[in-house]
């Protein structure tokens, strides 16, 4: 038997309703990372920056099965933007607003890197 290896990354998010800055956990069971909750951050005064997530996090990132949305709008997935590479928080449309540049795209691809604030 080895050793757990599970580690946890916590990658900023915002809601795609109202903007609002989030934290997202991401759970590692030694392979893939899987959201399993998103919650209101305790850093204040993120208005107006975009700052992002200073820690490279290298993986593929899903959504687990026991994750109950996100806290604000209770969507239940998330998306990455192509651009800044910041995550909001997503419906399952087609298409989406990023919260940190403003850019609008379309949803394709797979999350392969996410910038972290930690990991633990
Ligand atoms: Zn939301
Ligand atoms: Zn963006």
């Amino acid at each position: 038997m080895g050793e757990e290896v599970a580690k946890r990354l916590f990658v900023p998010i915002r809601c795609a309703k109202t903007g609002q800055q989030l934290v997202g956990r991401f759970v590692s069971d030694g392979g893939d990372w899987q959201l399993d909750q998103v919650q209101a951050t305790e850093q204040p005064g993120t208005e107006g920056s975009s700052q992002s997530g200073v820690l490279s996090a290298e993986g593929r990132f899903y959504v687990a099965d026991e994750f109950t949305g996100c806290p604000i709008c209770q969507n239940l997935s998330f998306v990455q933007c192509g651009t800044c590479q910041n995550l909001t928080c997503w419906s399952g449309s087609s298409n989406f607003l990023c919260r940190y540049s403003g850019i609008t795209g379309d949803v394709e691809g797979d999350v392969d890197v996410v910038l972290a604030d930690d990991i633990g």
